[in-house]
């Protein structure tokens, strides 16, 4: 991927390029000093709110793309819960929540297409009102006609993603069928012109690209087409999601990490996401719907940000919940002896705590949230107590080592690691 970024690079200056420097420079200090937060978080300062919300909008889409859950029938869908849209109450409940809370970032849409929703533009108004100051949208772009990118951008949306994927219209029936290329591009334009001709730099706009077997040979002209129309691009390697033989149009394996390896997943550190049943979740990865922490119907926001499970999860960097663990060692991201024993394991040193034993590769959970848990510094009785089980915190492991490829996202452009 460097050689597109390097592509892009040529095309303007950085300083229009990055999104966060056009967002630090119009939503002023503020902005930053979020970033900085959201960046020490993943450094394993955890706060005591969640920092972002990923909202699923909806579990349904109009297209059929073979990596994505959401275009599946039912009995090939790995995943529960997809046909659904977020109760709007649902929703006024969390951004009423948010507003207390004073969190800062919001994102609508994740498994499905937000803007088959009704009033989406309302949806970001509320979200505007209630002091959100970064408010992302993600889409594939069909729906976005000129009417609705004035009403969006009106409305204070800061960042629109829209998964592109293709510049032929062949290769795009390939990547998402039942879409039309010709009205995406129509709708690109309209929103730019609508952007300009109400003299807002903002939204920024990311076009996105997920590189599979049968795209790749249009990555490199899809730079060239669109490294003048958006703010920024995107690339992502494929990950078959979907977990079966016909949607495996990976390039690679996942990559192996060297023995030594500490990954953490650091999502349980920053955000929560809501689905579109309420349910409350750590991430937004379609492992992650496996690992409930709660439902708004009957948890509130921060209840659920410090909670048991909540905490354990974010200071075991997802090492002690089978969920987790699938996507860890899908994405490639368990050592080797970690990969053939199960994560976790209990008798590695206690890194970040300097106390007792902990999880190999553990950075150790942030002191201070979890003396206030339990009103104790240091490490708690009961991460030690749920050492060991992690096959029973959140269930089997669901995959039961089924061969599923590869993992997490870039099922459909959301390009988790840029946005946040
Ligand atoms: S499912 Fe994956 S992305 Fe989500 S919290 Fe667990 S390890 Fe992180």
């Amino acid at each position: 991927m460097a050689k597109f970024t390097k592509t892009l690079a040529r095309g303007r200056q950085e300083s229009e390029r990055d999104p966060e420097a056009i967002l630090a420079r119009e939503l002023g200090p503020r902005f930053m000093a979020y970033r900085k937060r959201f960046w020490s978080a993943e450094l394993g300062l955890r706060p005591e709110i969640p920092l972002h919300l990923d909202v699923d909008v909806a579990t349904v889409c109009q297209l059929g793309c073979p990596m994505c859950p959401a275009g599946r029938e039912a009995g090939e869908n790995p995943f529960p819960g997809f046909g659904l849209f977020l109760d709007e109450e649902l929703y006024l409940s969390a951004v009423r929540e948010a507003e207390k809370l004073g969190i800062p970032s919001i994102r609508l849409g994740l498994t499905g297409e937000p803007l088959l929703a009704p009033d989406m533009d309302l949806w970001v108004l509320e979200a505007s009102k209630r002091g959100f100051l970064d408010i992302a949208l993600i889409t594939n772009g069909q729906l976005l006609d000129a009417s609705l990118s004035e009403r969006l951008i009106q409305a204070g949306l800061t960042r629109l993603m829209v998964s592109v994927d293709a510049v032929t219209e062949a290769t795009y029936q390939t990547v998402r069928p039942g879409g039309d290329y010709a009205r995406l591009l129509a709708n690109l334009e309209a929103f730019l012109e609508v952007r300009e001709r109400l003299g807002s730099r903002l939204p920024v706009l990311r076009l996105s690209f997920v590189v599979r077997a049968d795209n790749q040979a249009e990555a490199a002209p899809f730079a060239e087409k669109f490294s003048g129309l958006a703010d920024y691009l995107a690339f992502q390697d494929y990950l078959n999601v979907v977990g079966r033989p016909d949607t495996d149009l990976g390039l690679k394996p996942a990559k192996a990490l060297p023995e030594n390896a500490k990954h953490r997943c650091p999502d349980p550190l920053t955000r929560l996401a809501i689905h579109a049943d309420g349910g409350l979740f750590p991430c937004c990865s379609d492992f992650g719907r496996l690992a409930p922490l709660g439902n708004l119907a009957t948890h509130g926001l921060k209840e659920v940000w410090n909670s048991r499970r909540a905490l354990v999860l974010a200071g075991s960097g997802g090492r002690l919940s089978a969920p987790c663990q699938a996507c860890l060692k899908a994405s490639g991201h368990l050592a080797p002896s970690e990969r053939a024993n199960g994560a976790g394991g209990g008798d590695g040193p206690g890194q970040g705590t300097g106390q007792g034993t902990g999880p190999k590769g553990w950075a150790g959970p942030n002191p201070r949230a979890l003396a206030e848990l339990d009103g104790q510094a240091g490490r708690p009785n009961w991460v030690a107590e749920l050492e060991g089980q992690s096959e029973s915190l959140w269930g089997e492991d669901p995959w039961g080592g089924s061969g599923w490829g590869k993992s997490g996202c870039g099922k459909s452009g959301c390009g988790k690691g840029l946005l946040n």
